[in-house]
């Protein structure tokens, strides 16, 4: 029962290609300062702190110790772990703590939010604020298994269902904020990344 329930979860993992694509991105605008919402066992972290410099930083942000601590040996032997401070808590009160004290705002080059698909329009709310003009945000999962295009009667998995709606608010809502610029990725599952423009 347990393996079964590790193997499914194993799915929550980001693709390799979409790693990839997120490691060479990073490198491109010289990321330095950035956060991730949503580790899981630390695949998308690990091709994020491969491409930070050796003093790049990343918050990063789980509910579950033990699935981070599980990857841990990995982001070890690859010589990254000294970048990452690993937080167990919801992202949401982390965030607002962040907005409270606004010598976060505008510092972060890039947020990565994998996390609960419900909250990405209020994670929205804050982290449009902490990442820097010119900087960006990337939202995983947005084609949300391709749910968001399916016809209303398509039968699909109660979780799928269930966090479809959310998804598509939420990409109706990034497409007509005009603090950013986005861009759609058919990537993975999906992934939306948006530049502050102001
Ligand atoms: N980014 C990872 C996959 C993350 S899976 C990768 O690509 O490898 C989603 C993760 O979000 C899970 O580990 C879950 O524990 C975490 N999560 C869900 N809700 C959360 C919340 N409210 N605050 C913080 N983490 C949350
Ligand atoms: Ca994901």
């Amino acid at each position: 029962m347990y393996t079964c329930l590790n193997i499914f979860r194993s799915t929550m993992a980001t693709s390799a290609h979409a790693g990839q694509f997120l490691n060479m991105l990073l490198k491109l605008v010289n990321a330095k300062n950035t956060m991730e919402i949503g580790v899981f066992t630390g695949y998308s972290l690990l091709a994020t702190a491969l491409a930070l410099p050796d003093d790049g930083k990343i918050l990063a942000i789980d509910t579950d110790r033990v699935t981070y601590e599980m990857g841990l040996p990995i982001i070890e032997k690859a010589g990254v772990a000294h970048k990452i401070e690993f937080r167990e808590d919801l992202a949401m009160p982390i965030l607002d703590q962040m907005i409270a004290d606004k010598k976060y705002h505008g510092t972060f080059d890039f947020i990565f939010v994998d996390a609960d698909k419900d909250n990405y329009i209020n994670y929205h709310k804050r982290i449009i604020d902490l990442v820097k003009v010119g900087g960006l945000i990337g939202y995983d999962n947005t084609l949300w298994l391709g749910s968001v295009v399916a016809p209303p009667d398509a039968p699909m998995k109660p979780h799928v269902q269930y966090y479809k709606d959310f998804v598509l608010e939420f990409n109706k809502a990034l497409a007509v904020d005009s603090r950013i610029e986005i861009c759609m990725l058919p990537l993975g599952d999906g992934m939306t990344l948006c530049r502050r423009i102001n």
